[in-house]
């Protein structure tokens, strides 16, 4: 199928689906400033992000880690929400619609997405890295860059760190809960997400299996893109707003 037919099978669905269900990645982001992990501009003083992203990394060098995320926040504290962000806000609006993010940038959360499940945690929450009683309630920050690095748990004093998923650490079971209870959809579409990180990455296999009409939206073919009825490749910022006419007005 070409572009123009994808786009209109896929809104067809929509228009007829009661249930639908969107997993966004950094792909959705890009267009507002925040660089992807994989892509050109995914770098930082070279490090690869999977280097950084850990607690066995963070356990070496706190301060380290920290100065990268210092560095990130400040970068997407200037982002706003792109066209993307508002299809996906003005569709999460719609009963029966849920929006599964692994962005930590909380760009959904400004263009006021609704029912959103945010999978990887969010970069401006903090949690004690101690895991102290009080300190496992992620607490919000608000500077960008914290006066002091690695800034200190207010309740034991101990190093405190993002409240976001790394490499290697589980997601939370209320959040892992509402994603695979997601699947269960008449259509679910992946847009801006590279597929390759678990669990996230296999939700679709399971939306597929269960009966869900499955696409995605990513500027290049991803190791999702064999398995699913329709793949669509093209910027989100371009592609959502066009599906979103269609959908309005076939
Ligand atoms: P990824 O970086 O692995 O993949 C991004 C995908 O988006 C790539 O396949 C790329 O081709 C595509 N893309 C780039 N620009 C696009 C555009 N304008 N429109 C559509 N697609 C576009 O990101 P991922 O799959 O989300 O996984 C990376 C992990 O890193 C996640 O766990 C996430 O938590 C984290 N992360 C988050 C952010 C953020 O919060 N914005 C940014 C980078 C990484
Ligand atoms: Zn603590």
């Amino acid at each position: 199928m070409d572009r123009s037919n994808s786009l209109a099978e896929l809104a067809r669905r929509l228009r007829a689906a009661g249930r639908v269900t969107i997993l966004t990645g950094a792909g959705v982001s890009a267009a507002s400033g925040v660089p992807t992990f994989r892509g050109a501009d995914g770098l930082w003083r070279h490090f690869k992000p999977e280097t950084l992203a850990t607690a066995d990394a963070f356990a070496r060098d706190p301060r380290l880690v920290w100065e990268w995320y210092a560095w990130r926040r400040e970068l997407i504290a200037r982002c706003r929400p792109n066209p993307a962000h508002e299809v996906i806000a003005r569709w999460s609006r719609r009963p029966g619609t849920v929006v599964i993010t692994q962005n930590v940038d909380d760009l959904h959360v400004k263009a006021d997405t609704a029912n959103l499940v945010r999978l990887h945690g969010s970069i401006w929450a903090l949690s004690c890295f101690e895991r102290c009683p009080r300190g496992i309630t992620p607490w919000l920050e608000p500077e960008p860059v914290p006066p002091e690095l690695p800034p200190r748990c207010p309740h034991c004093g101990g190093h405190a760190r993002p409240a976001v998923v790394w490499f290697g650490e589980a997601l939370r079971e209320a959040d892992l809960a509402a994603a695979i209870a997601a699947t269960r959809c008449d259509v679910f579409l992946t847009v801006g997400t590279s597929a390759v990180v678990h669990p996230a990455a296999g939700l679709v296999d399971v939306a597929g299996r269960t009966g869900a009409f499955t696409a995605e939206i990513n500027a290049e073919p991803t190791s999702a893109s064999g398995g699913v009825q329709v793949a669509i490749h093209a910027r989100a910022e371009v592609a959502l707003p066009e599906l979103d006419r269609l959908v309005a007005c076939p």
